[in-house]
């Protein structure tokens, strides 16, 4: 008789699952990116994973990669075109927009934590479901509000272990400066355009920032010499800059130019960041894991987008904010060995036997969990001898041994897992007794 294997179903491409083993290191995240946001004022705000499609096209930007090929979208039965959010900002100014925080004191410091969706070629570090954590300033064009942000990206990889990382600032300039900056890089493309690829071909057209985002060999030697941003800034942009990057010098935080960082987002004004790991701290070459990561990636980046307020309907109101992608960083924690300390493990463990030792430990688990003392137990096993040995394996200093007779008398045998020795006690008393050896132990 053939039988039929049945399948057995991953999880869809580009997704993946935060086992067990993992959580350690995404609690480690949650916890100082929830720490340091209350340190430095910003609240959390938690907007839905679908919104509008609109949204993304208007805020995002039409010409972007993020709208033109990642986006996953879909109409519901009731004729609405939704996605799933493809980047956070978008969804917090809407929030920040229809829920009248604009009448909040300003600015506005937000932040969110939470998974995005970009249909992208899957590969480690790039997934189609993936987290970021992102903080958003609404309201404040000072330099300084640039810089906080820096600061505190830089503070929370710090206090998550991470060594060797580098921060990239440039200027983008505004709906001033920037259209004279556009206008000299699509000349120098266009007198040079059959000796770049047909991506950048197009890009002339589309969104021609982007040039200088190419990776393609042929186009490297056409991007150093093209016009820079810099060259290009209004004097209200060049102050900015300069005031964002004394600042920076002030601060002891290390940043390096990088003339060629346009970022994919259209919103982006005036200052743009990202932040890299040295590219020595992520690969080691003895390592040949399927997994590696092969070239450095950015852990996340942001800048000023003064103008995105206003395109999606609100009033004038400049902001800044950062992105960061948390599964490069936790890979990146495991590739520069941080170490964390294992969860709090179990003191105690209590061995039960037969039906009314098991009832009565049920009974005497939720004591010790009303005491705080930590116990382990493994209720389905039924010899005592497997219960002792997984109370070895897990290094508790003291079992608790509830077995028929014991449940009889009201008592609990306590075995020093050390030496050996047992001591029967009454039932009422055990708590105090382990609290008592605990302490000494
Ligand atoms: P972006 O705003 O696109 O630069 O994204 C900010 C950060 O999110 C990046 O620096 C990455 O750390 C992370 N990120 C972006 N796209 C992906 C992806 N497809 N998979 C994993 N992480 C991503």
């Amino acid at each position: 008789m053939s039988r039929k294997k049945t399948k057995i179903l991953q999880a869809p491409r580009g997704t993946y699952d935060i086992l067990p083993e993992d959580q350690i290191y995404w609690e480690k995240v949650r916890r100082v990116v929830r720490e340091l946001a209350d340190d430095y004022g910003f609240a959390r705000i938690d907007t839905p994973i679908i919104e509008d499609t609109e949204l993304f096209i208007k805020g995002t930007g039409q010409t972007t990669d993020i709208v033109q090929k990642q986006m996953y979208s879909f109409r519901t039965l009731g004729n609405d075109s939704l996605t799933l959010r493809p980047e956070g900002t978008p969804g917090v100014i809407r929030s920040y927009i229809q829920s009248g925080m604009i009448n909040a004191p300003h600015p506005v410091k937000l932040y969110y934590f939470g998974p995005m969706f970009r249909y992208e070629h899957p590969q480690a570090g790039r997934y189609r479901q993936f987290y970021q954590f992102g903080f958003e300033t609404i309201g404040g064009q000072e330099p300084v509000l640039d810089v906080q942000l820096i600061q505190l990206f830089s503070h929370i990889l710090n206090d998550l272990g991470l060594k060797k990382i580098n921060v990239q600032v440039n200027s983008l300039g505004c709906p001033e400066c920037r259209p004279g900056f556009r206008r000299g890089l699509v000349d120098y493309y266009r007198s040079r355009k059959n000796r770049i690829c047909p991506d950048c071909q197009k890009r002339i057209k589309i969104n021609p920032l982007r040039l200088l985002d190419c990776k393609e060999e042929k186009c490297q030697p056409i991007k150093t010499d093209a016009p820079l941003p810099l060259d290009y800034l209004c004097h209200g942009c060049h102050n900015h800059f300069k005031s964002v990057l004394e600042f920076l010098d002030e601060l002891d935080i290390p940043y390096f130019l990088n003339h060629q960082l346009v970022r994919g987002l259209d919103y982006y004004t005036k200052t743009v960041f990202e932040v890299w790991p040295e590219s020595d701290s992520v690969q080691s070459p003895e390592k040949e894991e399927a997994q590696e990561i092969k070239e450095p990636i950015s852990l996340g980046g942001g800048g000023r987008y003064d103008n995105l307020v206003k395109m999606l309907g609100g009033k004038v109101t400049p902001s800044a904010g950062f992105a960061a992608g948390i599964e490069r960083i936790i890979y990146l924690m495991k590739e520069q060995g941080v170490k964390l300390p294992s969860k709090s493990n179990a003191k105690v463990f209590l061995v039960q036997l037969g039906e009314l030792g098991q009832r009565k430990s049920m009974k005497l688990f939720e004591e010790l969990h009303k005491a705080e003392i930590k116990v382990a137990e493994s209720l389905s096993k039924p010899s005592i001898k497997s219960q002792l040995r997984i109370a070895d394996k897990l290094g508790v200093k003291f079992s608790l041994i509830l077995g028929q007779q014991e449940a009889l008398d009201s008592s609990v045998i306590i075995r020093d897992m050390q030496s050996g020795v047992q001591e029967t006690v009454p039932k009422e008393k055990v708590v105090n007794e382990l609290k008592k050896r605990l302490a000494k132990k």
